[in-house]
């Protein structure tokens, strides 16, 4: 009999389910569109019919399924297991989300923030194997964060703790998508990326990237910024320079509050790692206080788009652990 633990990463765009074995090995996964503006309802059945579906490739004669992991973007109170805030997930706030779910899978179900199971993710298997104290930052469209002290995510009092993305790094900067001002995210993220090449060309600055997206500024990513970097386009690596910069003062923040060991940074923007590494090291190592700067090293993420389903994984096998011993 083969020990088994459902693992679900349930994003705003797109759900993934996979089925993990207790060292960590993904056996099978599949992925659908969340179609989140269909309703919770909606979104919560056609989930739980697909994930039957696909524990049906498990015979119970030759797997045993421990439990589910689910990872959920927003904010949740995991003693009521109940999402209290969801902007990925419109019209999921008080919705107990739990209960749903043991009642529909007939298992034992743990949940958690997604950008908390991203970061559980990097300490089983990725980049923070075994370590403490660290954060760990997902720079995609936005930017995520997890923080592990003591060997267990940071919740704080509502479940919120985390939200590096939402750290000001200048009060005069440009807004964020939270409603406030020069948060990291609006300078660390792929779409501070597109707004700095985007600002940087309508002040007349040189660049090939406008010709590479056909000569309009809209089409302008976060993607064809890292292309034209690549390619050896000035502007493009200046941008990427500016935005490790900024990742830099945003880590030094974080050293100097929590004076942890690692930090690990992932998500898309991660890709670009060379580009714009040197001077976010440089400016944490100014900026951070003594000898924290120096102390604290800062890694690439390992696991990719599997640390969200892994991490999810572990909050099974982390609770199957204790049991135990
Ligand atoms: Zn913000």
């Amino acid at each position: 009999m083969q020990e088994l633990i459902l693992a679900v990463d349930l994003g705003g765009t797109n759900v993934r389910v996979a089925a993990v074995n207790l060292k960590g090995g993904i056996l099978h996964k599949i992925s659908f569109p969340t179609e989140a503006s269909r309703g919770r309802e909606k979104v919560v059945e056609d989930t739980l019919a697909k994930i039957k579906g696909f524990l049906g490739g498990f015979p119970r004669e030759e797997f045993e399924v421990m439990g589910g992991g689910f990872g959920i973007p927003g904010a949740i109170m995991l003693d009521r297991g109940i999402v209290s805030q969801s902007p990925n997930l419109p019209g999921w706030e008080g919705f107990e989300i739990l209960s749903r779910l043991q009642e529909g899978l007939r298992m034992p179900i743990f949940i958690e923030n997604d950008a908390n199971a991203y970061t559980l993710g990097e300490r089983w298997l990725g980049s923070a194997r075994g370590v403490r104290d660290f954060c760990c930052l997902t720079l995609g469209t936005g930017v995520g964060g997890g923080i592990v002290l003591n060997g267990d995510i940071w919740h704080g009092a509502e479940g919120k703790a985390g939200e590096i993305g939402h750290m000001v790094i200048d009060v005069d900067g440009p807004p964020c998508q939270c409603g406030n001002r020069g948060c990291l995210e609006a300078f660390a993220s792929g779409s501070a990326i597109r707004r700095m090449a985007i600002e940087a060309i309508k002040g007349n600055e040189k660049t090939d990237l406008v010709d590479r997206c056909g000569g309009e500024t809209e089409g302008i990513t976060a993607k064809t910024v890292y292309e034209s970097a690549r390619g050896g386009d000035r502007l493009s690596r200046e941008i990427f320079q500016r935005m490790g910069m900024y990742l830099g003062v945003g880590l030094a923040n974080l050293a100097n509050l929590l004076n942890v060991e690692l930090m690990v940074v992932g998500g898309q923007v991660s890709e670009a790692w060379d580009l714009f590494i040197d001077p976010a090291r440089r400016e944490l190592e100014k900026r951070a206080l003594g000898s924290m700067g120096k102390r604290v090293k800062v890694e690439k993420a390992r696991c990719g788009d599997d640390a969200g389903i892994l991490g999810a994984a572990y909050l099974v096998k982390r609770k199957l652990e204790r049991r135990k011993g």
